[in-house]
C-alpha cells in the first residue's frame, strides 16, 4: 500500500485577502444596516471618486456588474442596432454579450501570437462602413496596444470603448487602464484583481456627458427622482459592494505588487522547462497578472496530470467567441483567426493571488515540469 500526501494548491485562494480587509468591512457594514443607505448614496460615491483618482479618470460611474458596464458604456456613446464593434475573438463572451444586447454586431478579429492581445492590423483589415467602436480587452492583466488602436480610431471616426475587466491598476506608455480610450468598463467580480463581495462594475470616462448618460440610464433613466427621460433600467452599485470595494482599493498595489512579484518567480522556475511558454508584459507595460497563462502542447492531458497532483489550474477561455454556439449565427468557423484558436489548444493557467507562496510556486513548478515531460516520454 502507498501513502500519498496531496499537497493542494488552489487556483485561486481570496480567504487571506478577505481577512486583511474583515474589521474596516464588517463595521462598514454594520453602519449601513444602521443607517439603511444600501443602493448608491455616500459609501457608493465616495468609491466612485476614490477610484477615479486611483486610476487618473474625471469620472467613474459605480454599476451592478462589468457585463452592464460595457452596455452602458454603448448605449451612453450612441450605438445602434446593426453598428459593428471590433473585438478580440479570445475574450470572455461578456464582451460580446454586451454589444449583441444593444442590437450591434460584434466583429471578431485575431490576436497577436506573442501576448494574445487585439492586434492592430487585424482590426484595420475589419473596418467597413458600419463600425462604429473599437473594443480592445486588456487580457490577462496588461494593456492593449492602445497607440496604434488609437491610431487607428482616430483615422476612422471610430470610439474605443476599454475592456479593463482584468486589469485593474494596469498600465501602459500612456496611462493606467481605464483611461486609454473615451470609455472604458470594468467588472468587480470577485476573482478580478480588485474584487466585491458578489457582482459589481464601473463605468469610466473623462467626458462628463458619456458619465451622465450611464448614470442615468443605469438608474432607470431618470436624473431627477421619478423624472424619467429615458427607458434605461436598474444597474446600480450596492453601497454593500462599495464598502469592501473601497477597502480593497487601498491595498490594490501592494496586492498587483505580489502578484508581480509571483509571475517573476513562475519566471525564473519555469525558465528552461521544455516545452512551456511562459507570457510576457509588452514593453511599456506594468502588467498586473490578472491570470498567469503559459503554453503548452496536449494541454489537456498536462491539465488532467495537474489535477491529479492537486494542483489547481484554468483555461482562459476554452473556447474563442467565434466558435461558441451562443454566436454560431455570426457564422464564425475554425480557421478564421488561427493565433486565438491555436491558443485556445494550448493555453493553461497556473495559480495567481497576491497571497501565493514561494513554497506553492515551487510545488506549481515541479508539477508542471513532471506533466510536460511525463507527455513527451509516453508520446
Ligand atoms: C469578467 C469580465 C467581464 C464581465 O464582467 P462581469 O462583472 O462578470 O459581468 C467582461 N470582460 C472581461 C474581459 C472579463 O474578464
Amino acid at each position: 500500500m502507498t501513502i500519498t500526501i496531496t499537497t493542494t494548491v488552489p487556483f485561486l485562494d481570496l480567504a487571506a485577502q478577505q481577512a486583511e480587509v474583515a474589521d474596516e468591512v464588517l463595521s462598514g457594514w454594520r453602519a449601513q444596516l444602521q443607517s439603511a443607505s444600501f443602493v448608491g448614496g455616500p459609501e457608493v460615491a465616495a468609491f466612485e471618486s476614490e477610484y477615479a483618482e486611483y486610476i487618473g479618470a474625471r469620472h467613474v460611474v459605480g454599476v451592478s456588474n462589468g457585463t452592464d458596464a460595457l452596455e452602458l458604456a454603448y448605449r451612453a456613446i450612441g450605438i445602434q442596432a446593426g453598428d459593428e464593434i471590433i473585438m478580440p475573438a479570445n475574450t470572455f463572451i461578456a464582451t460580446a454579450e454586451a454589444a449583441s444586447r444593444v442590437g450591434a454586431v460584434p466583429v471578431f478579429v485575431d490576436v497577436d501570437d506573442e501576448h494574445l492581445l487585439i492586434d492592430p492590423d487585424a482590426v484595420a483589415a475589419a473596418i467597413t462602413s458600419r463600425t462604429r467602436a473599437i473594443t480592445p480587452v486588456h487580457l490577462f492583466g496588461q494593456t492593449a496596444p492602445m497607440a496604434q488602436i488609437t491610431a487607428l480610431a482616430r483615422r476612422h471616426g471610430l470610439i474605443v470603448v476599454e475592456d479593463a475587466a482584468q486589469a485593474q491598476g494596469a498600465s501602459g506608455a500612456a496611462g493606467r487602464a481605464g483611461t486609454l480610450g473615451r470609455v472604458a468598463a470594468t467588472s468587480f467580480y470577485p476573482g478580478k484583481n480588485l474584487g466585491a463581495a458578489g457582482d459589481a462594475g464601473a463605468v469610466m470616462t473623462d467626458d462628463t456627458g458619456i458619465a451622465s448618460i450611464v448614470r442615468n440610464l443605469a438608474g432607470h433613466g431618470s436624473s431627477v427622482k421619478y423624472v424619467h427621460d429615458n427607458i434605461g433600467f436598474n444597474a446600480r452599485l450596492d453601497a454593500v459592494q462599495a464598502t469592501v470595494l473601497r477597502a480593497k482599493l487601498r491595498r490594490l498595489d501592494s496586492w498587483n505588487a505580489a502578484r508581480r512579484t509571483a509571475a517573476a518567480r513562475y519566471a525564473e522556475l519555469l525558465s528552461g522547462v521544455e516545452g512551456v511558454r511562459l507570457p510576457a508584459p509588452r514593453p511599456g507595460n506594468v502588467d498586473v497578472w490578472h491570470l498567469y497563462v503559459v503554453r503548452v502542447d496536449d494541454r489537456d492531458d498536462v491539465m488532467a496530470r495537474m489535477g491529479a497532483a492537486g494542483i489547481g489550474v484554468g483555461i482562459h477561455y476554452p473556447t474563442p467567441v467565434h466558435l461558441t454556439d451562443a454566436y454560431a449565427g455570426l457564422g464564425g468557423r475554425r480557421g478564421q483567426f488561427p493565433v486565438a484558436e491555436a491558443a485556445a489548444d494550448r493555453i493553461l493557467s497556473l495559480p495567481m493571488f497576491p497571497h501565493l507562496t514561494q513554497r506553492q510556486q515551487e510545488l506549481v513548478a515541479e508539477a508542471l515540469q513532471r506533466a510536460v515531460s511525463s507527455g513527451t516520454s509516453t508520446a
